[in-house]
């Protein structure tokens, strides 16, 4: 399992506090598709970036089957990350000098076991079998992101978190993305964590946490059991 224990994050400007995370604890089981939801400003993005091991919390931890991520050495964490992790960000994050193929097989490089058979496999399943060549400025918005998602897959990681996946898509093609994330992760049985405040989209998940003024709704999350 995924799960966060009493994390705390406070950011200090100009003198003045901002305690943005006031004891968050929550649990996600492999092969849950969990929503995490609330206003602008609640914390969302800080809470799944401390999850993907990329924040660091002011207090408590994340734990990867039952490994602590932040009590861990910096290369410790960074492995965690490496093959327990996949991550889609609302603007892509696509690095612009590279091809598809290229961007997709990156973390696999990172790795130190590169894979262009599999890549080139990840961007047929995304439908972009015939676009492996092309730039990120070549691409639309979701053919970008699709190229994110298959990125996110290379290393086969057990977890995907995504922030506002659909965020910078239009209605149908934001529909056609989440269609195609759920299919990956229903599929392959991952678990799923997904940051949005489009409470429809929300819906659609097996969960649905809410982060409002720090904390989350309902208290402490201890999973769906
Ligand atoms: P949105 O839906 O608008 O993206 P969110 O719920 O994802 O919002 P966060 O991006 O997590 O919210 O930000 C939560 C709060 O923490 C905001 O008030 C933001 O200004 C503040 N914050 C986030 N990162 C930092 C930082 N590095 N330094 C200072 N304040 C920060």
């Amino acid at each position: 399992a995924l799960e966060v224990k009493d994390v705390h994050r406070r950011y200090h400007l100009a003198g003045h506090e901002l305690h943005v995370l006031k004891g968050i604890s929550l649990r996600v089981e492999p092969g849950e598709k969990v929503f995490l939801c609330g206003a602008s400003g609640s914390g969302k993005t800080t809470l799944l970036y401390i999850l993907g091991g990329l924040e660091r919390p002011t207090e408590g931890d994340v734990y990867m089957s039952g490994q602590p991520m932040y009590a861990a050495s910096k290369n410790k964490r960074a492995q965690m990350r490496n093959t327990g992790l996949g991550f889609v960000f609302q603007n892509y994050h696509l690095l612009p000098e590279l091809t598809a193929l290229e961007n997709v097989m990156l973390p696999s490089l990172i790795k130190g076991k590169p894979t262009e058979s599999r890549a080139k496999e990840l961007l047929g399943r995304v439908g972009l079998g015939q676009r492996l060549d092309h730039l990120p400025t070549e691409l639309s918005g979701g053919e970008q992101q699709r190229v994110a998602l298959a990125r996110s897959l290379i290393n086969d990681p057990p977890i995907l978190l995504a922030d506002e996946p659909t965020g910078n898509l239009d209605a149908a093609t934001g529909k056609q993305i989440m269609d195609l994330l759920f299919e990956i992760v229903s599929e392959s049985k991952k678990t799923l964590v997904v940051v949005t405040h489009d409470a429809t989209l929300a819906e659609r998940g097996d969960r649905k946490l809410v982060i409002k003024q720090g904390q989350l709704e309902g208290g402490i999350d201890l999973g769906k059991s």
